[in-house]
């Protein structure tokens, strides 16, 4: 959606095509020159709920459960992982982006990170500004430099959209609004978007995403979204789950990328290019985000148990044993001290036993994440 409005927008005006232009080639060069040392970025969120209906003023659990995902997503923590295809497996991101809710407020006061307004709109015209504006029935934004706001509304039928980094002309503007039966994964949260990758998808925007597929009256096969690691498609897989492989202008498509239109349940991966380009386009950009106060983690934050390492202190292998039964499959890091990660296995707990003997001496940190949990241990390499 957010691409689409902003084409309805560069069709009238030649100075916002040329500074797209210009963005586009700023950030491909940043892009592809791209390293960075392992660094989590955490980014502080607002959310305003407009509603009008009781069940529209959703609860803050279920805002909770869309930071989750959010966190989750980003750091290529869902479980879902698993069963990406291997073709894909070896460009899948961990974008190193985590969200949180502000606990400090612009004027410095504290604060839960949620706003709930009562609005007499009873839906919200995606191609309207009302949303943004308190005395039209919105919520004004908080300092959009500084904070990531997403407002939460009935639209009406729209999922979503947001804005591009500098390409909107109204600060005030600036965000992702998400329709309140497509945001977090509980209450309102609706088939087939009821896990939260509407919010995943438009703050990928929001970071300077494109969609990998063409808009309406685009040649086939033409288009690039500027990131060289997804291949180029044809459809948007609006509103379906298809089966692996999909084949359109000679490759197979990466239809399971946050960036397309499949249902939620397939969406599954950004992609280290894609990691590339929104890091480019944080520090380009939207670097004032990194400068504001931290955040709680605690709405987002993990239910975190323990994991059993044998033996440990150890220095030839090691055996981690799954904590529970049933545990799904996701995906097992170990980091050394530096945070550098030396061991990854995205098919865990499948593969148990791991040879360190090439390890240097020193403390590891091993964590596996799924579904909102994750499972942490400390070893000791001899
Ligand atoms: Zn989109």
């Amino acid at each position: 959606m957010a691409d689409i409005l902003l084409q309805n927008t560069l069709a009238d005006n030649p100075a916002l095509q040329q500074k797209l232009a210009n963005q586009e080639l700023l950030l491909q060069s940043i892009q592809n020159n791209y390293v960075k040392p392992r660094q989590v970025l955490t980014i502080p969120v607002v959310v305003h709920i407009l509603y009008r209906e009781p069940e529209e003023n959703i609860s803050d659990e279920q805002i909770f459960s869309q930071i989750d995902v959010l966190n989750t997503d980003f750091r290529g923590f869902n479980c879902e992982i698993a069963s990406i295809p291997s073709e894909f497996k070896d460009v899948i991101a961990d974008t190193e982006l985590e969200f949180c809710l502000a606990h400090i407020d612009p004027d410095g006061n504290p604060t839960n990170g949620i706003i709930r307004t009562l609005t007499n709109i009873p839906t919200f015209d995606p191609k309207g500004t009302r949303h943004f504006y308190t005395d039209e029935g919105g919520s004004n934004a908080w300092d959009t430099e500084h904070y990531l706001n997403i407002w939460v509304a009935n639209l009406g039928g729209t999922l979503g959209f947001a804005s591009f980094p500098d390409l909107n002309p109204n600060a005030d503007e600036d965000g992702v609004v998400i329709d309140y039966t497509a945001f977090g994964t509980i209450g309102t949260a609706a088939e087939p978007y009821h896990l939260g990758r509407t919010t995943t998808h438009e703050i990928g925007h929001y970071f300077s995403l494109r969609h990998p597929f063409p808009g309406p009256g685009v040649p086939e096969c033409v288009f690039d979204d500027g990131i060289e690691d997804t291949p180029m498609q044809q459809p948007s897989y609006g509103g379906r789950c298809p089966d692996y492989p999909q084949f359109y202008c000679g490759t197979s498509d990466m239809f399971m990328n946050f960036m397309n239109y499949s249902d939620d349940p397939c969406l599954n991966m950004f992609t280290e290019g894609q990691k590339a380009r929104m890091i480019a386009a944080l520090f380009t950009y939207r670097a004032a985000l990194l400068t504001s106060p931290t955040c709680s983690k605690e709405p987002g934050s993990f239910n975190e148990l323990s994991l059993v390492l044998l033996p440990n202190p150890a220095s030839s292998s090691i055996q981690i044993f799954p904590p529970e039964s049933n545990i799904p499959i996701g995906s097992l890091r170990i980091a050394n001290i530096a945070g550098q990660i030396v061991f990854q296995d995205n098919q865990w707990p499948t593969r148990l036993s791991i040879d360190i003997s090439s390890w240097l001496a020193g403390i590891y940190f091993i964590e596996f994440y799924c579904n909102g949990k994750t499972w942490n241990a400390k070893l000791v390499k001899i």
